[in-house]
């Protein structure tokens, strides 16, 4: 597993890459920054950076106070938010008018002060300024682990969405307090799969399949649910001999519900679900999308008898941004440019695609390149901004030229981190992510059969 120790937290100096503007190196700044300058136009900042809505440069508890809950600004804004959502309450003014300065010296004296008993995690996609004080970044299983391993650890403080918190939480100790600084920083993709929704999926595929094994002990349907869903779903899968995947190890988990299932139902992100079996030779006529908003999923019966693998209606927006076009613009630009995307991106963009994999994928192949290599990245702005900088002796760019960072990642700011931790300074634990052990327990079980699945 590799994770970034930051420890002891330093201020780092501001990323040396040009965010959504392809990939010169001359502007050193971060998304964040980057957003504020194109927002007020700025001279010197090049004419292709825009952003998917002037909304990013406002500060994210404009958003928390809005009367229905919301996104925010970014690449989920137009994604239907669930009413059950999480909401964030109001930020103390202190907090919200305080400026960098004052935040950076109050987080990193709250650092001090609570020691090793806080740990700071920071997932790829947080934004810099949050991402500087995090003990560790990577992604959302590598920071659950990372949580697990920092016993004297009194509070997990995560930097990241919900279902990365609850995950935290069910891996962490009792005593251990995962705090999720801002809680409207949710997931839409999360979202799209609800389990009241698959539950109901999972009735209709039992009264037409039954819940018998075949002669050779295979059950009619095995539920796989991508590390990118809550904890109920985690759950829903352990009580009904189903997994969890990851990014990293999809092909081995559905190996392994092959083994044992007819079929897999995959939710909540079909693209990782039909890319991955479509490179293990599944067919796409045997991979029918379950839409929970329609009749029989909106397939049909013969359909769903005939299937491999049913893929849930869900998607992340940040990677559904990535398109073939932009993929053979960075190629006629720059020739020999190697492109690598994640598998939550469309099929047409991995299939264009040099390679497909993780952030962890995806950061170990810009290690290894030698000096001089120019990649394509299809990955959230962030991380790609932040693999430019560490990665100086490479030309790293986004290939959506539109900064849009995912919405709730950008729901945290420094202000909410040093909210909290003044917080567990004062002895108050603040925005505790709980998971209930009727939950957690089952949720394990699905976890506990991922890790027993070698990729
Ligand atoms: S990048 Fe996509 S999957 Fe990840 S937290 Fe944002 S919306 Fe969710």
């Amino acid at each position: 597993m590799h994770l970034e120790p930051c420890n002891p937290p330093r201020p780092r100096p501001q990323s040396a890459a040009q965010p959504g503007a392809g990939p010169s190196r001359e502007k050193p700044v971060s998304v964040s920054t980057a957003i504020q300058l194109i927002s007020r136009g700025e001279a010197g900042f090049p004419a292709p950076a825009t952003t998917c809505t002037p909304d990013l440069a406002r500060d994210p508890w404009v958003f928390d106070a809005l009367p229905l809950p919301d996104y925010g600004p970014g690449a989920s804004m137009h994604d239907p938010v669930p009413p059950t959502t999480p909401r964030q309450g109001e930020l103390p003014e202190e907090f919200r008018t305080a400026s960098a300065d004052d935040l950076d010296r109050r987080i990193l004296a709250a650092k001090e002060t609570l020691g090793e008993s806080v740990v700071v995690l920071g997932h790829f996609y947080q934004r810099d300024e949050v991402v500087k004080y995090a003990d560790f970044v990577g992604d959302s299983y590598q920071l659950a682990r990372a949580a697990t391993e920092r016993s004297a650890a009194e509070a997990i403080v995560f930097c990241g969405v919900h279902f990365m918190a609850e995950t935290a939480d069910m891996l962490s100790t009792p005593e251990q307090a995962v705090i999720l600084p801002n809680l409207a920083a949710g997931c839409s993709m999360a979202d799209m799969a609800d389990i009241d929704s698959v539950t109901e999926c999972w009735d209709q595929l039992t009264a037409l399949f039954g819940s018998e094994p075949d002669a050779d002990g295979r059950r009619p349907v095995i539920p796989v649910t991508y590390m990118n869903s809550s904890a109920a779903l985690k759950g829903f899968c352990g009580e009904h001999g189903g997994i969890v995947c990851t990014s990293s190890n999809a092909a081995a988990v559905l190996e392994w519900a092959f083994e044992r299932g007819q079929r897999v139902l995959f939710f909540p992100d079909q693209h990782l679900g039909r890319n991955t079996a479509k490179a293990m030779g599944v067919p796409l006529e045997r991979m029918p999308l379950w839409n929970p908003r329609k009749a029989w999923g909106g397939t049909d019966e013969q359909t769903l008898r005939d299937s491999r693998v049913i893929l849930w209606h869900g998607f992340c927006s940040v990677h559904k941004r990535f398109t073939v076009a932009q993929i053979e613009k960075a190629r006629a630009e720059h020739p020999g440019v190697r492109v690598l995307v994640h598998p939550e991106c469309p099929m047409p963009v991995v299939d264009a695609a040099d390679e497909a994999g993780s952030t962890d994928y995806i950061r170990k192949a810009i290690d290894a390149a030698a000096p001089g290599s120019t990649f394509a990245v299809g990955t959230e702005i962030n991380m790609v901004n932040r693999l430019a900088a560490q990665y100086p002796q490479h030309t790293i760019f986004c290939l959506d030229p539109v900064l849009c960072p995912c919405s709730t990642m950008y729901r945290i700011h420094p202000g909410y981190l040093a909210w909290v931790l003044e917080g567990l300074v004062e002895g108050r634990v603040p925005n505790r992510i709980t998971v209930p052990e009727s939950v957690a327990g089952p949720a394990r079980v699905a976890l506990n059969r991922m890790l027993a699945v070698r990729p």
